[in-house]
């Protein structure tokens, strides 16, 4: 599957330090120890609905981790997948009437060019399900193989056995009772019977009427389940023991945890990824975005309405990732402003040194991704710039112009146009 265009990555003096982040699993800021290679992992849209802010929020969060980590030297392999076969999908499509392969390649449209306004870096591999199914297949039958998995007789579903991976919890670290309760809310089917774990989670769905289905070989006719999916394309295109599965933080259990498990029965290692970093949640005026409240913000609609969209990024960015917020007008308001004081101040044929707004920016980035800090050290810049007469101004244009390539080339913000 296509994935889309680079932003500009300005060339930036000298190179960033290594990058900490946020495990789940150990809960605990770690230090990423990539070879020169940086390996990572997000999980990607199921194309029924547009990009609203909290997906762009979590892909924002990755993106810097990729502009940090080339900063440092490293090369980056980054690795998304589209789930464009599921059952919301499915859902969706027969709801509207429409065939469900329009809708996936109309959303995930959208959403390569809501990326590529945003300025986000794209993965060097981006896969879609249904382009994937026999490699899905392939890992579903070796886990039925190492005695792992095994099938319902009442329907032909496969489910995986998460008592085989002794290791199973250990991304979320939930006690049972919030396992199954996050399992039932998020997707799971925990009264499917004769199951062996209610939280045993389905590996490959045989073809049911009027469902799309691929040969399986010894599975039969079906679709792999989604997180053998991401596992199967993950393992193949990075390896066991990658750098960073990221994702949004309802993706912590069960989709990463099983993830986790599924990968370490196949391979017989473990970790599966060195770190689990996971974004926060974003609400509309304090209320959960969803469909079904009718209150999402897309970043569609932002663009039709002629929003700048590095203002869109600078209003997510002035919250730490890991952080639940609230998207507000107020908030988009306050980006607007500092987007256009950053700009003035960088339009300044002069102004002052700029080399500890690079470091500044470098570090706070290398901190857990900590955006609010590197706004505030380029607004400690911007004020002093703007605080000087224009007529008598210090300094040289060099200042302003490593300011205008640190915040492109750190933040994605685009604070002058380039002829
Ligand atoms: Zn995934």
């Amino acid at each position: 599957m296509k994935s889309w265009s680079s932003p500009h990555l300005p060339h930036l003096p000298g190179t960033g330090g290594p990058v900490s982040l946020h495990d789940s699993a150990s809960r605990s800021v770690r230090v990423t120890s990539p070879g020169p290679v940086a390996r990572l992992y997000v999980c990607g849209i199921t194309p029924y609905d547009a990009t609203h802010m909290g997906h762009a929020s979590t892909y924002l969060a990755f993106d810097l981790l990729v502009r940090a980590w080339r900063d440092a030297g490293h090369e980056v392999r980054y690795v998304q997948n589209v789930t464009d076969v599921d059952d919301p999908l499915l859902e969706r499509a027969a709801a509207t009437g429409e065939d469900w392969r329009d809708l996936a390649v109309r959303e995930t449209d959208l959403f390569r060019e809501d990326m590529t306004a945003l300025s986000v870096v794209p993965p060097d591999v981006y896969l879609g399900a249904v382009e994937t199914v026999p490699q899905a297949a392939a890992a579903v039958r070796e886990l039925v193989g190492r005695g792992a998995a095994y099938r319902l007789e009442a329907t032909g579903d496969v489910y995986f056995d998460v008592a085989s991976d002794e290791r199973f919890g250990g991304v979320g670290g939930y006690d049972d009772a919030t396992m199954r309760q996050l399992f039932a809310e998020r997707g799971g089917d925990p009264a499917t019977p004769g199951k062996r774990s209610p939280l045993d989670p389905v590996l490959w769905r045989a073809a049911r009427e009027g469902e799309p289905s691929w040969d399986g070989g010894d599975l039969g006719a079906g679709r792999p389940g989604w997180h053998i999916e991401c596992v199967a394309i993950a393992l193949e295109h990075l390896g066991a023991g990658f750098d960073v599965q990221g994702g949004g933080s309802d993706l912590v259990f069960p989709h990463h945890e099983m993830g986790a498990s599924h990968a370490h029965v196949l391979t017989g290692t473990a970790p599966y990824a060195q770190v689990y970093a996971h974004g926060g949640m974003v609400a509309l005026d304090g209320e959960k975005m969803s469909k079904s409240r009718g209150n999402l913000v897309l970043v569609s609609s932002l663009r039709r309405a002629g929003e700048d969209p590095s203002a869109v990024r600078l209003a997510v960015l002035a919250h730490h990732y890991r952080d639940d917020w609230s998207w507000t007008d107020d908030g988009l308001a306050g980006a607007r402003e500092r987007l256009a004081r950053w700009r003035e101040a960088v339009a300044r044929p002069s102004g002052p040194d700029a080399q500890h707004v690079l470091d500044g920016v470098r570090r706070r980035l290398a901190d857990d991704l900590d955006a609010p800090g590197a706004l505030a050290v380029v607004d400690a810049w911007a004020d002093a710039q703007l605080a000087q007469d224009p007529a008598d101004a210090a300094g040289s244009a060099a200042g302003p112009a490593l300011v205008a390539d640190v915040v492109e080339g750190l933040l994605g913000v685009v604070l002058r146009t380039r002829a």
